[in-house]
């Protein structure tokens, strides 16, 4: 068992020192006990790596409040053996614990790993997002889509465990059960001998001991009409699966496939409409395919190419029931050919034109 190590007296500050005192203190201990200036000094070389030791801990605000929480019941401890002899084991809440070394507990700390709780949920349930391209048919209209999506899941051969189970035992540092308790106040920490599982031996053949496999779920996702871009879907418990089998939720993230008849601008479509000369000049109607179907649309007299007419509520879902508008760009066409009595009365209206241009 490694000794309790008192980071505030290896630096030699209080215990209420602020950041910036024990950066001072460590900087001039480590100038001190640098081995580049101490060469072959075994002493200094160790005094060296306590300094970094301490400093690492204590200048983490994280660090130092773990430490200090904990680092007490290893001080209460050590008094008590000293007090009671070497046979002494503190009895804990009703079962009788280890109380396991200081060194591991400060290694976590090193290791950045969190304590008391905090590796224990390393294989929790987790939510998933991801992205999911529809049409924009399927955002206004809704609909039914089959989509594959590939997820870590605990191994089948080995239950998660990562141990090959005609191998498997017990692990005898925590009993089975994954964790271990350190200390009088009885904290508990996931066990570093099994890694959490409670059991120990050969690596598992299928995941290579990971305790984790990559598989492919198909899953059928309902789309509800009027979805817009960005808006996420939610799917209860089909993320990704923790080491006791409960899952996360799946979240998808809608993203609207660009559509060639529409250009998008915001929050607003645009499309053009051909009208053909004669609706343009005296004015008619017009169909025009829109996201939400054929919409007819009237059209004034003498309509210029490139005038934009405001279909409302026929453009892009914005979600919660509102729908943006659509734009309509007149493009006006122009007949290739004419028949014999067509250029004849084309002629008279030129002449007719000319005719009332002189006058005016
Ligand atoms: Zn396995
Ligand atoms: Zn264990």
């Amino acid at each position: 068992m490694r000794e309790f190590k008192d980071y505030y007296q290896i630096l030699g500050v209080p215990r209420n020192a602020t950041e910036k005192e024990i950066k001072a203190a460590y900087r001039k201990l480590a100038r001190k006990y640098h081995p580049d200036v101490n060469p072959g000094d075994k002493q200094a070389e160790e005094k060296f790596k306590e300094i970094n030791e301490a400093y690492q801990v204590l200048s983490d605000p994280e660090k130092r409040a773990a430490y200090d929480r904990y680092g007490e019941q290893w001080q209460a401890y050590q008094r008590m053996r000293e007090q009671y002899g070497e046979g002494f084991e503190p009895g804990g809440f009703g079962a009788p614990f280890d109380l396991g070394d200081f060194g591991e507990f400060i290694e976590q700390l090193l290791r950045g790993g969190g304590v008391g709780g905090g590796l224990r949920v390393q294989r929790a349930p987790r939510d998933i997002e991801q992205t999911l391209e529809i049409s924009l048919h399927e955002a206004i209209h809704g609909g039914t889509r089959t989509i594959q999506i590939g997820m870590e899941e605990p191994c089948p051969t080995c239950g998660g465990t990562g141990v090959a189970p005609e191998s498997r035992r017990t692990c005898r540092a925590c009993g089975g059960t994954g964790r271990r308790r350190f200390g009088m106040f009885g904290l508990e920490m996931h066990c570093d001998e099994c890694e959490g599982t409670g059991v120990v031996g050969a690596p598992c053949p299928t995941c290579r001991g990971s305790g984790v496999v990559v598989r492919t779920r198909t899953l059928t996702v309902n789309i509800p009409p009027g979805v817009a871009e960005g808006q996420r879907l939610r799917l209860a418990g089909e993320g990704a699966p923790g080491a006791d089998g409960t899952r996360g939720d799946l979240y998808l993230r809608l993203k609207i496939k660009p559509d060639p008849r529409f250009e998008r601008k915001d929050d607003d479509l645009y499309t053009d409409v051909d009208i053909d000369y004669l609706t343009a000049i005296l004015g008619g109607e017009v169909e025009v395919p829109t996201p939400h179907g054929i919409v007819k649309m009237k059209v004034p007299p003498g309509t210029q190419s490139g005038t934009r007419f405001r279909l409302a509520g026929k453009g892009l879902p914005l979600g919660k029931g509102k729908i943006g508008d659509l734009y309509a760009r007149a493009r006006i066409t122009v007949p290739k050919h004419l028949t014999p009595r067509e250029r004849e009365l084309l002629e008279q209206l030129r002449q007719l034109r000319n005719r009332q241009e002189v006058k005016l």
